[in-house]
C-alpha cells in the first residue's frame, strides 16, 4: 500500500490514517521533511518528495519536521496504532525517543482524562488539564494516535454506553430508546453524570 507517488499523494491529501507510518514526505523548497499525519499546511505537489522512511529522507539531506517529529517513531514502521486506537500504550511506541516518550506520556495522561470523564470532554478542558494549548495538544494527540482528542472522546462514549448496556438487562432491542440502567453508583468514574 503507498507504493507509488500517487498513491501517496492522494493519502497526503486525504490525511489517511492508514498512511500515518507508510512513508514520509520531504518539500523540497523548505528542506524538511513530514509524516504524512503531519497537522502543517500540505506543500504544493510540484514541491514534494517522497521516501520509504525517514532514515532515507535524511540521507538525501532533509531535516526532520519539528511538529510531527517523523525521525522518532519511525525505525519500525507498525500498524499498531490503528488496531489498539484505545489503547496508548500499544500506539506506536516502538523505537521511539525521549521526545516522543514524552508526547506519548502526555496523550497517555489525555487518554486517562477522557476516560475520567467518560468522553464527555471537550478539546480545550482537556488542554487545560495536560497545560498545553488546545492547538499543539490536538496536533501531539493526533500524531500519537491517529485520531483526533474528539474522535478519541466520541469512541470513548461509545465504549462506556456499550459497557453500561453489558451492566445491565438491556438487550439490543431497547437500542435507541431513553433508558436509565439501574446502576446508581459508577466505579468512580463517570462522576459526571448527574
Ligand atoms: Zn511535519
Amino acid at each position: 500500500m503507498f507504493k507509488t507517488p500517487e498513491s501517496r499523494w492522494r493519502a497526503l491529501q486525504a490525511r489517511n490514517p492508514l498512511a500515518a507510518s507508510a512513508f514520509v514526505y520531504a518539500v523540497t523548497s523548505t528542506r524538511i521533511f513530514c509524516r504524512p499525519a503531519c497537522p502543517s499546511r500540505l506543500a504544493r505537489r510540484a514541491n514534494i518528495v517522497f521516501f520509504d522512511s525517514a532514515t532515507d529522507a535524511q540521507s538525501a539531506g532533509f531535516r526532520a519536521c519539528k511538529r510531527c517529529q517523523p525521525s522518532s517513531s519511525f525505525s519500525s514502521p507498525s500498524s499498531s496504532s490503528q488496531t489498539h486506537p484505545l489503547d496508548p500504550s500499544k500506539a506506536g511506541s516502538i523505537g521511539v525517543g525521549p521526545q516522543q516518550q514524552q508526547k506519548e506520556a502526555t496523550v497517555r495522561k489525555a487518554c486517562e482524562l477522557v476516560k475520567a470523564a467518560g468522553g464527555k470532554i471537550t478539546l480545550e478542558q482537556l488542554a487545560g488539564g495536560i497545560g498545553l494549548s488546545p492547538r499543539y495538544f490536538h496536533g501531539v494527540f493526533k500524531a500519537v494516535m491517529g485520531v483526533t482528542p474528539s474522535g478519541y472522546a466520541a469512541r470513548v462514549r461509545s465504549q462506556r454506553a456499550a459497557e453500561e448496556s453489558g451492566k445491565g438487562t438491556l438487550s439490543e432491542e431497547w437500542e435507541g430508546i431513553e433508558w436509565s440502567p439501574p446502576v446508581s453508583k459508577y466505579d468512580g468514574d463517570g462522576g459526571t453524570q448527574s
